[in-house]
């Protein structure tokens, strides 16, 4: 099994999740006792998103490309970058090291492509929205188009993450928010929705809506933990041994 290096503490509140996901998936592949072998390096939240909310995205890689380094030199045999909207910098982080980075947005194309979704709905930050690294490497590379939410849908579905689900307050009232801001696109012809925030899982599931809804963030850890375990025997390993005294 590969070390899995994820840069997380974007918000810890989702890096929480994909522990719990990549150990749970682990001990389902492999069985008995097993868990997956990972190094974290968590940011100190605050750091980033002052970084990001002023636009100094050369200062935001460079924070990235040296966790991804740490990591690296840490005995990383994969990288695993735990947000969506950290993924502007992907390139640039995989440039820097030697060991492949699983993109979040790989890992969900390849979940739109098996549910037949043709037009699915994009939530997660503005900058995952309204910028291109996110939309365009879903286009240019699987030919998935998306729509986002119109204003002020948009403002709602950010703000949410950063001031509630980023602080690990989920409120009924914002569910039903982004519920309303889903039907709208629905009407608007979406297809399926993409959960582009590695929270909003926190908040909306399958269970909320009828349209087929991709989590990034189990989406991506079930990528991670397929890549971590290429070479490993598949189906349930030996039951635990359990020492005796005597
Ligand atoms: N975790 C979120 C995402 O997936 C937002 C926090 C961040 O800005 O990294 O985009």
């Amino acid at each position: 099994m590969r070390t899995i290096g994820l840069i997380g503490g974007m918000s810890w509140e989702s890096t929480a999740v994909y522990y719990r996901e990549l150990n749970r998936l682990a001990r389902e592949r492999l069985g008995g006792l097993h868990s997956a072998e990972i190094a974290l390096w968590s940011f100190d939240f605050a750091e980033i998103e002052t970084l990001q909310a002023a636009g100094d995205w050369d200062g935001a890689t460079a924070r990235m490309v040296d966790a991804a380094r740490r990591l690296e030199r840490a005995g990383a045999g994969c990288l695993v970058i735990c947000t969506n909207t950290m993924h502007r910098m992907a390139e640039q982080v995989q440039a820097a090291i030697a060991i492949p980075l699983v993109h979040i947005a790989d890992a969900t194309a390849t979940a739109i492509r098996a549910s037949g979704s043709r037009l699915p709905a994009l939530l997660g930050t503005r900058y995952t929205m309204e910028q291109d690294f996110y939309k365009g490497r879903l286009r240019q590379a699987h030919g998935i188009e998306v729509l986002i939410p119109d204003e002020p849908d948009r403002t709602t579905v950010h703000d949410i993450i950063y001031r509630e689900l980023c602080l690990g307050v989920v409120e009924p009232a914002s569910r039903r928010r982004y519920l309303a801001a889903i039907d709208a696109l629905a009407a608007r012809g979406a297809d399926g929705v993409i959960l582009g925030c590695t929270e909003i899982g926190l908040l909306i599931g399958q269970a909320d809506t009828a349209l087929p809804v991709f989590d990034t963030t189990t989406l991506h850890a079930e990528a991670a933990l397929r890549t971590a375990l290429e070479d490993a025997p598949v189906g349930d390993g030996p039951r635990p041994r359990l020492s005796r005294p005597g």
